[in-house]
């Protein structure tokens, strides 16, 4: 068992950080007000092969990894999170299609995705439901050599950039969920105004209509009926890139932590010197460190699974403890920022209310536990 990180991984890090803080952090404040990305910010994650850091370099990735991959994402979303949702997102989409997709597909649309010129989606959730892929209601109804595609997705990131869209429907002959890639933007697509999110901001959040959308049958992702390993599979590597947000937000509400003891001063000196401040300081810490490895872990095991059920599972319990974590660290952060850290002129506001965002996307906690429970006692 050897912890140490090599000097690939050590590099793509600094490399994360330092676009981080250096092009990143002077327009955090207009992501967050604006609730958009700028072009040039994408682009200069684009340049650090960001968008296809642990994809094949056969189809146009940097093949660096999904440790190297937690390492870069976890530095983006310390400074902001809507760049590292972006990524996120567009990773889980493009991982599906990497793993599932026949060398044509890929051939198709990795390359200009895993070099940024295309921001990749995974459409799985509807107005009715984000857990239960029984209750699906898009349809696909085959029609010669295509599928016409109606339906609406709820909550879909990365919805209203070009790109391939990794959505599942129900299609007609055999009346079960399945994959398709839609070509975003195509006739027949349109997108909501952005949801208003309670954190993330910049990261790209609409529902997706779909009306007579037609997709060649030569798009379906693996087999017709078959959708549901895709499902597992694609949710399941979707919790790095999750795990690695909220992994950058516990980083960040430590440091803030730690600055504000040490700057806020009492009696003419810093708070840092009460032990109830120090517990605190010293319970993020802990957070920080228990999450730290097990998002590192799971990017590990990422490249070289057991099973993908095992994955999944590993996948499951470390977004759970996490996820919480996150949202501890940024608690604890905030009370050692008393009444300041409600205003958004602070850090730790905006820290705050990013932490409460992962325990509810990509699966809530709640259905992670159900599979961890699920794999240990019936598995
Ligand atoms: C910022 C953001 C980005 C997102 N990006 C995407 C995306 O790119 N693609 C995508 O498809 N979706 C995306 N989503 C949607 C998100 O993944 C779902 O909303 C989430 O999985 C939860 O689904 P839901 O809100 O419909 O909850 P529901 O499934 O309605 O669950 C509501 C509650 O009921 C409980 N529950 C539901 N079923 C059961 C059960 N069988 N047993 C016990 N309890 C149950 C849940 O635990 C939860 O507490 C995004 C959401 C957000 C906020």
């Amino acid at each position: 068992m050897d912890f140490t990180l090599t000097k690939e991984q050590l590099l793509i890090q600094k490399m994360a950080r330092d676009f981080a803080q250096q092009a990143i952090k002077p327009v955090v404040e207009q992501i967050e007000k604006e609730n958009a990305v700028p072009a040039e910010i994408l682009q200069g994650l684009a340049e650090l092969d960001l968008f296809g850091l642990a994809m094949p370099e056969q189809y146009g990735g940097a093949n660096a990894g999904y440790e190297s991959y937690v390492l870069a994402m976890e530095q983006i979303a310390r400074v902001c999170t809507g760049p590292a949702m972006i990524i996120s997102a567009h990773s889980l989409g493009l991982g599906a299609i990497s793993n599932f997709g026949s060398d044509e597909q890929k051939a198709q649309y990795m390359p200009k995705s895993c070099k940024g010129e295309h921001i990749a989606s995974f459409a799985f959730t509807e107005p009715g439901t984000g857990s239960d892929p029984k209750q699906l209601t898009t349809s696909a109804v085959k029609d010669g050599d295509y599928y016409v595609i109606n339906g609406t997705k709820r909550f879909i990131s990365n919805a209203s950039y070009p790109g391939p869209l990794v959505l599942f429907a129900i299609e007609s002959e055999s009346g079960k969920p399945t994959a398709f890639i839609v070509d975003k933007l195509c006739p027949g697509y349109s997108v909501s105004q952005p949801w208003d999110k309670l954190g993330w901001h910049g990261g790209d959040l609409v529902d997706i209509y779909l009306k007579d959308v037609k997709v060649p049958a030569a798009n379906v992702l693996g087999q017709a009926g078959d959708g549901y390993p895709i499902l597992q599979y694609g949710i399941a590597y979707g919790k790095i890139g999750m795990n690695s947000v909220a992994l950058g937000t516990t980083l960040a509400a430590y440091e803030e932590a730690v600055h504000y003891a040490k700057e806020k001063t009492h009696r003419g000196q810093s708070i840092a010197k009460f032990q109830a401040i120090q517990l605190k300081i010293a319970e993020i810490a802990m957070l920080y460190e228990s999450s730290r490895w097990m998002a590192y872990r799971l990017g590990f095991l990422a490249n070289k699974p057991k099973s993908y059920r095992d994955f999944a599972k590993e996948a499951a319990l470390s977004k759970v403890v996490v996820g919480r974590n996150a949202m501890e660290a940024a608690r604890h952060a905030m009370d050692i920022h008393g009444s300041y850290g409600l205003m958004n002129d602070y850090e730790i506001a905006r820290i705050y209310r990013d932490a409460a965002m992962g325990p509810q996307v990509e699966g809530v906690l709640d259905m992670q536990k159900i599979i961890v429970a699920g794999d240990i006692l019936f598995g």
